[in-house]
């Protein structure tokens, strides 16, 4: 079962998830996407040169690590990750748009445009557009760039505008629809870098396509270092993006998949962001696809939470949605609670600082690989490093000497400033 073999007669569908639902104003750049996505896949150059670039770029393949400290902590399966920490700029989120920077040179235009929430996806967009020569410009709600100033800070460094949007919630959903009007206005040199296997076809088969770079080689270390095929692969689900580049890798094999949310404050509370796992999303046509989403009766988006911005989303790939619903991949979710506790095991055991979005796929294969046979192997997909983050790890760890550090700080540039 290839991966786009899904694709039965409807183009971008899969299943009755995926589609593209745009206003009729998008229907000539779209098919203008459609076609270059199409003439890169069947031109084997333009795979040959993103590989070379990420190997240049940002050090692939990035390793499979073996973790035996845990492993024999908990006593059940040999636990190894996928360190795509270990990319430039510090998560899978690159590989997506240096590939999408390859295929705007080739669609001729000249800036990019990307939405974000925490402020990933917008940081590693504008390095691409340093590195290509773009001009680049960031939509990101008000909320999120008062809170997120580390992000913007390297954001607006590297020579990205970064524009505050005001409308609605002030956050990503309002940064979405700010860079949909953009994009209609500017579309003739202008691309839109979407930040995850979401939104309107060709993006969740694009993206996709793009990080199945992971599963590639990941499936090949695997082998190379224990002679067999793992039991279980786990990777956190925002969009879906890290998830489906590893799990493309082992579709055809007989491979449990496994894919964690964000569980928020649990099941019960409403404060999630687990469209599968959990049973409060249905399914509904927004941000130009078929999904399931986190909405209410008359189809308005709730709100969501997690400890990790980064899965704070309320949709999901259409492709995983479709092999979830097929029994291919298995959805489960870590609460905030349970990523907190896998990340200080991890830090502590082994030495790893995963990001707050990876740690929910540690959270959840952790517990399993405890019950699993010595003789049996979990791969998890390390989507990104935590180290980054320090502020949000710092808030979820609570920490007193970081706020304390922090206080100190103010109240020095407090002092400059009056003096
Ligand atoms: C953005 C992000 C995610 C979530 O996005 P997906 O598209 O679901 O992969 C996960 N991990 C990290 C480190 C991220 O930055």
């Amino acid at each position: 079962m290839g991966l786009f073999d899904f694709a039965e007669g409807r183009e971008g569908y899969y299943g009755k998830f995926g589609g593209t639902f745009l206003p009729e104003i998008l229907h000539a750049t779209i098919e203008e996407l459609k076609a270059c996505f199409r003439e890169c896949k069947n031109d084997p150059s333009f795979w040959r040169e993103y590989v070379e670039l990420m190997q240049s770029y940002s050090g692939r393949p990035t390793p499979v690590t073996y973790l035996p400290n845990l492993s024999a902590k908990l006593g059940g399966a040999q636990i190894y990750v996928k360190r795509e920490d270990l990319n430039h700029t510090g998560s899978h989120k690159v590989n997506n748009v240096i590939g999408q920077g390859l295929l705007c040179k080739r669609l001729g235009k000249k800036r990019v445009i990307a939405e974000t929430g925490a402020g990933q996806h917008g940081f590693a967009t504008a390095t691409m557009a340093a590195k290509f020569g773009f001009d680049c410009t960031i939509y990101m709600g008000a909320v999120d760039v008062a809170r997120q100033r580390p992000n913007v800070f390297w954001m607006e460094n590297l020579g990205a505008e970064v524009v505050a949007v005001t409308d609605g919630q002030q956050t990503l959903k309002d940064a979405i629809n700010e860079a949909m009007r953009d994009w209609v206005t500017n579309m003739a040199d202008t691309h839109y870098v979407l930040g995850t296997a979401c939104g309107p076809h060709p993006f969740p088969e694009m993206v996709s396509w793009f990080q199945s770079i992971v599963g590639l080689e990941a499936r090949e270390q695997i082998l190379a270092q224990t002679g067999k095929l793992p039991n279980k692969v786990f990777a956190c689900v925002g969009g879906g993006s890290n998830a489906m580049g590893l799990f493309q890798g082992f579709l055809d094999d007989d491979v449990e998949l496994i894919g964690c949310e964000a569980g928020g404050h649990g099941p019960e509370s409403h404060q999630h962001a687990s469209r599968l796992a959990y049973t409060d999303a249905s399914l509904g046509v927004a941000q130009g696809y078929k999904t399931y989403f986190l909405q209410n009766e008359e189809g308005n988006m709730n709100e969501t939470h997690s400890i990790a911005a980064g899965l704070d989303y309320i949709g999901v790939n259409p492709i995983m949605a479709y092999l979830w619903e097929q029994g291919r991949v298995r959805f489960d979710a870590a609460t905030d609670d349970e990523v907190r506790d896998a990340l200080r095991l991890v830090m502590s055991t082994e030495g790893l600082i995963p990001a707050l979005e990876s740690t929910h796929g540690f959270a959840k294969a952790l517990q399993e690989a405890a019950k699993m046979n010595k003789d049996e192997i979990v791969l998890i997909n390390m989507s990104g490093r935590g180290d980054k983050d320090i502020f949000t790890v710092a808030d979820a760890l609570d920490d007193n000497k970081w706020k304390h550090f922090i206080s100190q700080k103010a109240a020095q540039y407090a002092q400059e400033k009056n003096s």
